[in-house]
């Protein structure tokens, strides 16, 4: 497969700087809403505040992918005498919690690092952090070429596998009739 020049996203964490204002999640619920800024509900956000209070912890946390499986991580870390389990810093959505759910249609959430047209100077959730939480940065790599049709199969193949054909589809033709 061809290899092809990629520019490669990312957003940076300095977790102790955070003190839970949630203004990340408002903004990406609001960003991603149909029609856009419709609508808030942070329970949509692809980023979400890990919280604990008396402990004056929070930690922010991006959606990865779907995974079907639960994972075997129990394990506990104590960093800086705060003490966070393991699923505190996973990404992913998947059946043992209900973070990065949809919650009307039950589909997994995933960062898309607020692509949109025109391109933003930077995602939203970094633009609306006062604290310097989020650190946005670009960077270009040589990766296999992924034709656009694949990377969609790949991605109904995953929603697929969870929800069942019909669910899917019958989203996809309520997405349409909207559009
Ligand atoms: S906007 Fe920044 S400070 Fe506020 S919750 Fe999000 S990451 Fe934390
Ligand atoms: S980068 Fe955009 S899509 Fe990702 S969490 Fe931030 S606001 Fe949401």
């Amino acid at each position: 497969m061809a290899k092809i020049k990629k520019k490669v996203k990312t957003i940076k964490i300095d977790a102790d700087k955070c003190n839970g204002c949630r203004g990340c999640e408002i903004v990406c619920s609001g960003f991603h809403a149909n029609p856009q800024w419709s609508s808030i509900n942070p329970a949509r956000s692809r980023i979400q505040i890990i919280t604990d209070r008396l402990n004056n912890k929070w930690l922010p946390v991006f959606a990865g992918e779907y995974t079907p499986a639960e994972c075997m991580g129990r394990s506990i870390y104590v960093i800086d005498g705060k003490e966070y389990n393991e699923c505190d810093f996973c990404r992913a959505s998947c059946p043992s919690r209900v973070l990065f759910v949809e919650p009307d249609s039950g589909l997994p959430l995933k960062c898309d690092m607020c692509e949109s047209d025109p391109t933003l100077k930077e995602p939203k959730c970094v633009e609306v952090c006062l604290n310097d939480v989020l650190v946005y940065e670009e960077r270009e790599e040589e990766v296999e070429e992924q034709t656009s049709m694949e990377l969609v199969e790949t991605g109904l193949a995953s929603m697929i596998n969870k929800y069942g054909f019909d669910k899917v589809a019958e989203t996809i033709t309520r997405m349409s009739q909207k559009s």
